[in-house]
C-alpha cells in the first residue's frame, strides 16, 4: 500500500486523539505482524491489524474510518496477548470507533434491522451491539 504521509498528518489531531482515547503509545508497535497473524476475524478484514496501526501512527483517517476493520474487531484480545511489544490493539480499534461515532455516524440503524431478525437477537447482544455501533 503506498500512501502519502506529510508531517501535517503526523501531528494531526486524529493522531493526537487517538492516543489520548486509546491510552496507548502507537510508536510501540515495530509492525512485527503477529496481531495480525493470531486475529481470528483478520480474514473478513480489508485493513490487517498491523496496517491500521500504521497508518494511524501515520495519521491517515480518512483510509481508517472508510475501512470496516475497527467494526468487524470483536475485542477477543488475541492481538494484545501476543503481541511482543505489550500493545493493546484493542484499544486503539475502539478509539477509532469512538472518532467515528462522535462524528453522529452511526455503523448500524435500528430501524433497519428487520423485525424478524430483530425479535432472534438477544437482548444482551441487541445492547452490546448497540452500544458497540451507534453514538
Ligand atoms: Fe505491532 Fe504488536 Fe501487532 Fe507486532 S503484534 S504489529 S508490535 S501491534
Amino acid at each position: 500500500m503506498s500512501v502519502p504521509v506529510s508531517p501535517k498528518r503526523l501531528r494531526s489531531e486524529f493522531v493526537r486523539k487517538v492516543k489520548e482515547l486509546s491510552g496507548e503509545n502507537i510508536q510501540l508497535c515495530y509492525q512485527c505482524g503477529m496481531c495480525s497473524g493470531v486475529c481470528p476475524a483478520a480474514p473478513d478484514m480489508d485493513l490487517s491489524p498491523r496496517q491500521v496501526i500504521e497508518l494511524a501512527r501515520l495519521g491517515m483517517q480518512e483510509e481508517i474510518t472508510e475501512s470496516k476493520t475497527a467494526w468487524i474487531c470483536a475485542t477477543c484480545l488475541a492481538c494484545t496477548v501476543n503481541c511482543p511489544r505489550g500493545f493493546d490493539l484493542s484499544k486503539l480499534m475502539e478509539a477509532i470507533r469512538l472518532l467515528t461515532l462522535r462524528k453522529n455516524v452511526d455503523h448500524v440503524r435500528p430501524e433497519q434491522i428487520p423485525p424478524e431478525e430483530r425479535d432472534d437477537i438477544p437482548q444482551i447482544a441487541m445492547v452490546s451491539g448497540l452500544r458497540k455501533f451507534t453514538g
